[in-house]
């Protein structure tokens, strides 16, 4: 008996060392560059109970039910063939629906591959990429990545993109989001244009429309005056698709051809058979997404209202989350409520963003839900 219990513990000692052989801390040389990074972290995921998601941007509808049938009817032998690298038929579809030719889209697998060719692929090492001081946070983690430097620009007092502190002084480039991310804040047309006419019209010019189907206002129209406009686009969000990876470039088709070439110098097939096919289903149904995407944009007013009834500051969204705060209260108490009560949002442990909370929006019930926590819990305080 006690010779067994020793047996099976020298050889659980031996699985050990084994282990300890094959990964010998420290013994292995990773390169200079990898050893540099600092990656994105998203939204958490957490598996202990079941949370509302209100903390990735999500779109809280379902796609459209027509997937069912895209899916079931899927000629699944078509998996052993690779997909059509150039998303062909994708590509007509989302030009159809954007007004543009089809030489001016660019799909990837997702917004944040297609944003990682448009790093790679327009801004150097020898001058300052600008992009606001706070915006979608992928941007610094890339600039870091490729080795551009970034040079981040404050906001206005009232929290907007402030485009005239990016004229004046060298640059190779800018990016920023509209509606702005986690701000939400958006930039009329009218303004970009004014912008684009006086910055340097050989240096490209991102403008990340991630959010702008829940009430912003696209450059798009842009397109035809400014050869150095490039404009980002994902159905992660608008369209409830966030799972199946795909977002996309608009610009002219000479910068096309460029991200094109940089994608077939690193993954000549990044977006997958399926995926291709749900995007043009999404494409055909688009009247569905739109038609979510003003229900989330009124969700959103009417829960701004509440939580500004509540005494919360609330910025004007024109995406589907909110960015606010409550005086008094940092931005990780409200989260540690939320969370105590099943609802996971987001708050960022930045320097001049720490009282602020990022809210997803949900439902009608879901936001409903949420502002019955906080009255409860307000009550309590
Ligand atoms: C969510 C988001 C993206 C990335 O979207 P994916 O297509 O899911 O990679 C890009 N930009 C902004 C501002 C976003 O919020």
């Amino acid at each position: 008996m006690m010779k067994k219990k020793i047996k099976s513990v020298i050889s659980l000692l031996s699985v050990v060392d084994r282990l300890k052989n094959i990964y010998a801390g420290g013994a292995v040389m990773y390169s200079k560059r990898s050893r540099k990074i600092h990656p994105y972290v998203p939204g958490e995921q957490p598996s202990d109970r079941v949370y509302i998601k209100l903390n990735a941007n999500e779109n809280p509808y379902p796609p459209v039910p027509d997937f069912k049938k895209v899916i079931s009817d899927f000629d699944y032998s078509l998996y052993a063939r690779y997909p059509d690298p150039e998303c062909g038929l994708l590509s007509e579809k989302i030009a159809k629906l954007l007004n543009v030719e089809k030489d001016m889209v660019f799909c990837g697998n997702g917004s944040d591959e297609v944003l990682s060719f448009v790093f790679y692929a327009f801004f150097d090492d020898d001058k300052p990429l600008l992009s606001p001081e706070f915006s979608y946070s992928f941007y610094p983690v890339y600039s870091e990545f490729y080795g551009i430097p970034l040079k981040r620009i404050p906001l206005a007092p009232d929290y907007s993109v402030d485009l005239d502190g990016y004229l004046g002084g060298d640059s190779s480039g800018v990016i920023f989001a509209n509606p702005n991310a986690p701000t939400g804040i958006n930039l009329s047309c009218e303004y970009i244009r004014n912008f684009l006419t006086r910055y340097s019209g050989d240096k490209i010019v991102v403008v990340d429309e991630a959010y702008v189907d829940f009430g912003g206002e696209s450059v798009i129209p842009l397109l035809k005056d400014f050869n150095n406009l490039v404009v980002l686009r994902t159905f992660s969000k608008s369209g409830s698709f966030a799972g199946g990876r795909l977002g996309f470039a608009v610009s002219s088709p000479e910068n096309i051809g460029v991200l094109k070439a940089v994608k077939n110098s690193f993954n000549h097939f990044p977006v997958d058979i399926l995926a291709q096919k749900l995007g043009i289903t999404i494409c055909e149904n688009w009247d569905y997404y739109k038609e979510n995407a003003l229900k989330i944009a009124f969700t959103r007013d009417n829960f701004s209202r509440e939580l500004k009834r509540l005494g919360f500051d609330v910025l004007p969204s024109k995406a589907n989350f909110v960015f606010v705060k409550k005086t008094g209260i940092p931005g990780k108490t409200l989260y540690e409520i939320a969370k105590e009560e099943g609802f996971l949002i987001r708050y960022f442990d930045i320097p001049g963003i720490r009282d602020f909370v990022r809210i997803s929006v949900g439902t009608d019930n879901e936001m409903k839900g949420l502002i019955e926590i906080f009255k409860r819990n307000f009550s309590r305080l």
